[in-house]
C-alpha cells in the first residue's frame, strides 16, 4: 500500500509588494521543491531555523492555502487539488496541534464544546450518548479530569491547554497529526510530559506525526526520522540515530552542534555560522547555504546540489559530501 503521506516537489511562492505604492512585485520562495514521505505510525521531524519554510510545509499539507506546484498525496489520493467532498474526509484524517493553545482554542467555548465540534462536523457520533462517551474518553486519553469539560481554556495552564488541543485533534480520529512547534512554548518539564503523551498516543492509535520544531533536543527524544530544511529546501534526511550520531550536511552539523549532550558538563564543539540567514526573496545561487558554509568551494556557488541517497533512508544535498564519497 502507498505511504500514508507523500509530498512531491512541493513549492509555495508568495508575492510581496515592494516599492512606491507596492507596485513592484517580488516573490518569496518559502518552500521551493520539497519531497518526503511519512509512513503510518511514524514520526518525521521537520527541523530548521525559523523562516526556513517548515511551517509552510505543514500548512500546505493541511491545505490552509493553495500550493504553487507539486503534489500532496494522502494514502494514494491527491489532496492538493481535491474536490470539496474528498477534502472533507481528508481534513478529518490530517489534524493539527499548533504552538499556541491560547490562540487556537476559542476562549468563549467550554472544553466540552471544543471537543464536540469536530465530532459533530465530521459526523462521528451515532447519538447524543455516543457524543458524551467520546468527549469523556478524550479527556481520559489526554489525562485531564472529566470535570474540566465544563471549564473554559483560560482556566487551564499552558500544558493543560495543549492537552485540550491534542484532544481536539484526536476527536476527529486522524491518522496524521501535524504538530507545529507544539511544545516549544512550554516549560521544560511540561514539554517532556506532552512529548510523552504524544508518543503514548502514537502507540495506542498508530498515529503518524509530522513534528515541526526548531528544538533538536526534544526531537532527539521522540522522532523516527529527521528532515532538515534550509531556505525552503530539504538539505538532509536520515533516521534519528544516524543523523544525531553522524550528521553529514554542514548545516545539519552546525545545527546539531548547539544541542546539549545528556551527560552533565559534556559539550559538543559548537560550530558558529557566519552571517544571517539570507532572504528567501533572493535566495543565493547554487547551494543556498553557500554564503554561510565553512566548507564552500567554487562549485557550490553556481551549481545546486541535489538530494542524493547516501544510505538506507538517508539523503544529503551537498557537493562536498558527494566529493568525499567519490571513489
Ligand atoms: Fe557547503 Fe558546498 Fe555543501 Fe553547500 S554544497 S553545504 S556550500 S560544501
Ligand atoms: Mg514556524
Amino acid at each position: 500500500s502507498p505511504p500514508l503521506l507523500q509530498v512531491n516537489d512541493l513549492k509555495k511562492h508568495f508575492p510581496v509588494n515592494k516599492g512606491l505604492f507596492g507596485r513592484k512585485s517580488e516573490w518569496v520562495y518559502a518552500v521551493d521543491g520539497v519531497s518526503f514521505e511519512i509512513a503510518r505510525g511514524e514520526t518525521l521531524s521537520l527541523v530548521g531555523e525559523s523562516g526556513c519554510g517548515k511551517s509552510t510545509v505543514g500548512r500546505a499539507i493541511l491545505r490552509l492555502f493553495d500550493i504553487t506546484s507539486g503534489q500532496v498525496i494522502l494514502d494514494g489520493q491527491r489532496i492538493d487539488d481535491a474536490a470539496p467532498a474528498t477534502m472533507r474526509q481528508m481534513r478529518r484524517r490530517v489534524q493539527v496541534v499548533f504552538q499556541d493553545p491560547f490562540s487556537s482554542l476559542n476562549p468563549r467555548m467550554r472544553v466540552r464544546d471544543i471537543l464536540a465540534e469536530p465530532i459533530r462536523n465530521f459526523g462521528l457520533a451515532k447519538s447524543a450518548e455516543d457524543l458524551e462517551v467520546r468527549v469523556t474518553a478524550l479527556m481520559d486519553t489526554v489525562r485531564l479530569p472529566r470535570e474540566a469539560l465544563n471549564r473554559r481554556p483560560h482556566e487551564f495552564s499552558g500544558g493543560q491547554r495543549q492537552r485540550i488541543g491534542i484532544a481536539r485533534a484526536l476527536a476527529a480520529e486522524p491518522e496524521l497529526i501535524v504538530c507545529d512547534e507544539a511544545v516549544s512554548a512550554l516549560d521544560v518539564s511540561v514539554k517532556a510530559q506532552i512529548v510523552n503523551l504524544l508518543q503514548d498516543l502514537q502507540q495506542k492509535f498508530g498515529l503518524a506525526l509530522l513534528f515541526i520544531s526548531h528544538d533538536l533536543a526534544i526531537v532527539e527524544h521522540m522522532t523516527h526520522r529527521v528532515a532538515v530544511m534550509y531556505l525552503g529546501k530539504i538539505v538532509e534526511v536520515a533516521p534519528r540515530r544516524e543523523i544525531f550520531a553522524a550528521p553529514r550536511h554542514p548545516y545539519t552539523k552546525a545545527l546539531l552542534s548547539a544541542v546539549p549532550l545528556p551527560e552533565p558538563g559534556a559539550q559538543r564543539n559548537p560550530i558558529i555560522l557566519g552571517g544571517d540567514v539570507p532572504s528567501p526573496i533572493n535566495p543565493p545561487s547554487g547551494c543556498r547555504f553557500h554564503t554561510r558554509c565553512p566548507y564552500v568551494f567554487d562549485r557550490c556557488r553556481t551549481e545546486e546540489p541535489v538530494l542524493r541517497t547516501t544510505g538506507p533512508e538517508q539523503w544529503v544535498a551537498c557537493h562536498l559530501d558527494e566529493a568525499l564519497e567519490a571513489p
